[in-house]
């Protein structure tokens, strides 16, 4: 007997032009085990978490069986990987399974990852290892719970098989929840076809999904270029107030919905430098920290010639009008980065000096070596007189006592009850990456999951300061630096 209610599924993606997907089923994986239910999550997108727990829910996870209504497909999409156009990238290890519409009436794309090869695979397995599969719903969830539009993960399903990569490593199934898979990628893999009535099409999808306003406005896909540009640009800016990044932006990876995609080898700061990058894969520094603004923007550039033929039939008039929207990201990102680095330093109203005391922070964090969390963390501490902490995590705390002095004079203009405001918006728990190593590590090769669920608990709540849980907010000790990130 079936336990719980299945999915009530709507595909509205499944519905467009046959060219814009590929349909096919996951392929079946021999021993389903489920490792984790994300049952608020469920509950949220009004998802039975009984059923998703019944053996018929964890085949669905498991991609062994299609609940009624599930429409299968693998979605198309080009993207330039590290600058180098790849006009035919596509779900090469998932599947969309369908779309629900949640009880707000948001719909959401149930997506499994690594739920076999598609005719987009390429050379690929279509698989996924379990250390990935663990890494993403950590930190995927972890952005979620720091207020950051992300892609949501709803389970993890171990395989029972093994994936080949240098080693021969545990198989794992994701189940992805996002407002919609549609990348920049997705258009450039139209627009490399010159296939203007699919770009139509999906423009008008992406706007009713992401844009609804932009339906009325006089010129649509303008409006959803803007639309876009507005949503990267806070995007990126709250990436980077949390010390976030991103590590692949590539622009397959870069969803019109604004949500955080695609968790490969993302990495949060511990110390604080502009040029980090732990990507094994990023040699040059593409995706560095201080790169990621930049990043956006040319992703949005190579959206926007996508678009040119849907915003003006005349060339020169498409040009123009796609500039000034493009135009918008700087000062959009700037204004959504200052405002939140006023916020961490617990300031309300810009003053004119603020923006050299944000810059000669964090001249002192990279001078310094100081950790980046912990520095604003504990900024809130000394808002209310113990700096101790704070000037410790300097490699030479006396340095940090002027800048100290300035911001106190600045912080006594503003009003009572400025520590708490801060501890709102400086998290005391981010998913440190020794602590996801240390996770999966556990994961992977004792099957021990009880680290994974503790770094998840604790990342629920991440601006409470949790008692017994100090070790999930401290840097990494010499020997647990992680130093590379792997996809
Ligand atoms: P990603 O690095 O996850 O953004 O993926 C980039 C492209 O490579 C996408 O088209 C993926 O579907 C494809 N890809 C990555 N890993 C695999 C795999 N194991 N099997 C098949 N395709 C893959
Ligand atoms: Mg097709
Ligand atoms: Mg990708």
């Amino acid at each position: 007997a079936e336990a719980g209610r299945p999915p009530r599924f709507d595909n509205s993606y499944a519905r467009l032009p046959e060219r814009l997907f590929a349909r096919l089923p996951p392929t079946p994986v021999p021993a389903p085990r489920l490792l984790r239910l994300n049952a608020p999550l469920a509950g949220a997108l009004g998802l039975d978490p009984a059923w998703l727990a019944s053996p018929a829910g964890v085949a669905m996870l498991a991609g062994n069986a299609m609940p009624e209504g599930a429409e299968p497909i693998a979605q198309a999409y080009a993207g330039h990987q590290f600058g180098h156009f790849v006009p035919s990238l596509g779900d090469g290890r998932a599947i969309l399974i369908g779309e629900v519409v949640t009880p707000e009436g948001l719909r959401r794309d149930i997506q499994l990852k690594g739920s076999g090869p598609t005719p987009f695979s390429r050379r690929g397995d279509g698989r996924a290892a379990l250390g990935p599969v663990l890494r993403e719903y950590i930190v995927s969830e972890a952005m979620a719970a720091l207020g950051i539009p992300t892609t949501r993960s709803l389970a993890a399903v171990a395989t029972g098989d093994w994936v080949m990569r240098d080693d021969a490593l545990p198989g794992a199934v994701l189940t992805r929840i996002a407002a919609s898979h549609i990348r920049v990628g997705t258009f450039q893999y139209f627009a490399a076809r010159r296939d203007t009535e699919a770009l139509r099409i999906l423009a008008d999808h992406a706007i009713a999904r992401h844009d609804p306003a932009a339906a009325e406005a006089a010129n649509p896909a303008l409006a959803l270029l803007d639309g876009v540009v507005a949503r990267q640009a806070s995007l990126v800016a709250r990436w980077m107030l949390v010390g976030f990044i991103h590590g692949v932006m590539n622009t397959d990876n870069c969803a019109v919905s604004g949500e955080t995609i695609d968790y490969g080898p993302c990495a949060f700061l511990d110390e604080y430098h502009p040029e980090k990058v732990f990507s094994s894969i990023d040699r040059i520094g593409r995706y560095a920290y201080g790169n990621q603004p930049g990043i956006a923007h040319w992703n949005l550039a190579r959206l926007a010639e996508c678009l040119l033929p849907l915003i003006a039939e005349d060339e020169d008039k498409a040009l123009e009008l796609a500039r000034a929207s493009l135009a918008g990201f700087a000062p959009r990102f700037g204004a959504a980065w200052r405002e939140g680095l006023l916020g961490k330093l617990g300031l309300t109203e810009e003053e004119e000096d603020d923006e050299a005391l944000v810059q000669d922070l964090f001249t002192l964090m990279a001078e310094g070596g100081a950790d980046f969390t912990l520095t604003f963390r504990r900024l809130c501490d000394a808002a209310e007189g113990e700096d101790a902490a704070l000037r410790s995590l300097f490699a030479e705390p006396a340095a940090v006592d002027p800048w100290l002095v300035r911001w106190r004079a600045r912080l006594a203009r503003e009003g009572a009850g400025r520590a708490a405001a801060m501890r709102a918006v400086n998290p005391a728990y981010i998913p440190r990456n020794h602590l996801v190593e240390e996770a999966i590590a556990a994961a992977v090769q004792r099957d021990d999951l009880a680290p994974f669920e503790a770094l998840l608990a604790v990342l629920e709540r991440p601006f409470e300061d949790q008692p017994g849980r100090e070790r999930h907010a401290e840097p990494p000790r010499p020997e647990e630096r992680v130093l590379q990130t792997f996809c």
